[in-house]
């Protein structure tokens, strides 16, 4: 078996991938197996411009990172990473920063991890790109001469061509990614969506899942990614601080039903909408004060953007109103944290509520939908409320699924979650359980690196030629 290189902009954890999660485990299992190198951004940022990268031997596999200097973290990674694919690719053309320097740096980064790359690969290797940071980087180490096959996977949403074409530079975005020999999306509508332009923009010819265009040929198909369902069943059932964790708050919720949201703090995933849909919940439906206790974590992310700041502002203010609205003496309504939990906290989180609700505006998957099941009790599960708008929905129509951004439909569903019979929970949590199981994480990996393995070898032609 040739030797597996996996290209993403962060590397690892490798010796606590398990803590990670699935994506990480599938990974680095991947990588044992294949003697496999990772290489990224090393996280850190350094003046001088790295033209090699740090190396770190770890059982059977080989880290390989680089830094970035402060002005290619703020073009590459805070700009046009951050501030345009990222808001773009989710549909928020209005939050999309365009910024011509960015656009240089990124191609610019782009370039730079392919030349650090290129010394360090060996003849027969396989390699695995991954996300958004990436999509020139398969056209520069093409340039370099690279002939091996090479696959990419996009975690985002890829999105509707009228809306792609919002982006300066669009179309050498999408010549760029011909020099994959797989380009791997979440969903068929993402493949949908990625032909769409293709046939349509650049006049390129669909037949069945391979793409003719610019002179080249790829395979487009939909890998949805999963998570370690029967290990993260596992944790919530039977780990030590899941059940810690489980009973804790079983016994502060004192009879009250628990709905939970975890996110990473992100405009992407609705959370002021579905604080608009609470708070209606609580108007609507007086039965539902006192009974109802909604958990909303959202973990911090990328906090030096400036939309980060806004919507964190906006979510603050909508919590104290909630809270002070509706809340009494002994009921606060929301509880709302800005710190992350570790998976395992979590898993015992999910188990101890009722109701999950996950209804991003836009998700490449969501993997809270997926663990959120995994963790249920089997028999007492919990109810999925879920946006039509992640990917996890086409894989999970047994959910209830709403439109984020009707707050009355949201409500209304929280509403009958609360009042769903034992056997129609069952029936849902079995149908989606039997569907996550084997659509897993490993399924995920499997299917892409088979994928990649079947496509002939190419002749080292540059896309951009
Ligand atoms: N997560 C976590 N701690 C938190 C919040 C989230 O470990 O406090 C994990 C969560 O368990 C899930 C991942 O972060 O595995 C979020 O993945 P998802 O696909 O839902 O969203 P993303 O953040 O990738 O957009």
């Amino acid at each position: 078996m040739s030797r597996l290189v996996v290209v993403s902009n962060r590397v690892g954890p490798v010796k606590d991938a398990a803590r990670a999660g699935g994506l990480a485990v599938a990974l680095v299992d991947a990588l044992r197996a294949r003697g496999g190198l990772w290489y990224g951004w090393s996280g850190k940022t350094d003046k001088r411009s790295a033209d090699h990268a740090s190396i770190e031997e770890t059982d059977n596999l080989t880290l390989a990172t680089v830094d970035l200097t402060p002005r290619e973290y703020k073009d590459y990674y805070n700009g046009f990473a951050n501030r345009c694919l990222w808001p773009l690719f989710h549909y928020r053309i209005d939050l999309t920063a365009f910024d011509r320097s960015y656009y240089e740096g990124y191609r610019r980064v782009n370039a730079k991890f392919a030349h650090v790359l290129y010394p360090l690969l060996r003849a027969d290797d396989t390699i695995w790109v991954h996300d958004y940071h990436f999509l020139a980087f398969g056209d520069e180490l093409r340039q370099m001469g690279a002939t091996q096959p090479m696959g990419f996977f996009l975690h985002i949403p890829f999105p509707a061509r009228e809306v792609l074409a919002a982006l300066p530079h669009h179309d050498a975005m999408v010549r760029g990614l011909f020099a994959y020999d797989v380009l791997g999306f979440q969903t068929e509508r993402d493949c949908e969506r990625f032909r769409d332009y293709v046939v349509r923009e650049a006049h390129g010819i669909a037949d069945g899942d391979t793409l003719h265009c610019f002179g080249r040929s790829v395979v487009i198909r939909a890998f949805p990614i999963g998570i370690d369902t029967e290990g993260f069943a596992r944790i919530a059932a039977e780990d030590k601080d899941a059940c810690r964790q489980y009973d804790k708050v079983t016994k502060a919720l004192a009879g009250r039903t628990q709905i939970v949201g975890v996110d990473r703090l992100d405009y992407t995933k609705g959370i002021a909408e579905r604080f608009h849909a609470y708070e209606r919940l609580l108007q609507e439906y007086p039965d539902a004060r006192r009974q109802v206790s909604y958990l909303q974590i959202a973990a911090t992310s990328r906090g030096d953007v400036l939309e980060y700041r806004q919507m964190r502002d906006e979510l603050d203010g909508l919590s104290g109103h909630i809270n002070g609205t509706y809340g009494d003496v002994d009921w606060t309504p929301l509880r709302y944290l800005n710190k992350p939990l570790p998976r395992r906290t979590l898993a015992g989180l999910y188990r101890a509520s009722k109701i999950g609700l996950v209804t991003p505006l836009r998700d490449g998957m969501n993997l809270v939908a997926k663990e959120y099941v995994a963790a249920q009790d089997p028999e007492d599960p919990g109810v999925l409320i879920l946006s039509r708008f992640a990917g996890a929905s086409y894989q999970m129509p047994e959910a209830t699924i709403v439109n984020p951004y009707d707050t009355k439909e949201v409500a209304d569903a929280l509403q009958i979650a609360r009042y769903m019979s034992l056997q129609e929970r069952r029936e849902r949590f079995e149908a989606l359980m039997k569907r996550l199981k084997v659509e897993d994480v490993a399924r995920w990996r499997d299917d892409f690196l088979s994928t990649l393995a079947a496509v002939p070898r190419r002749r080292p032609i540059s896309a951009a030629s």
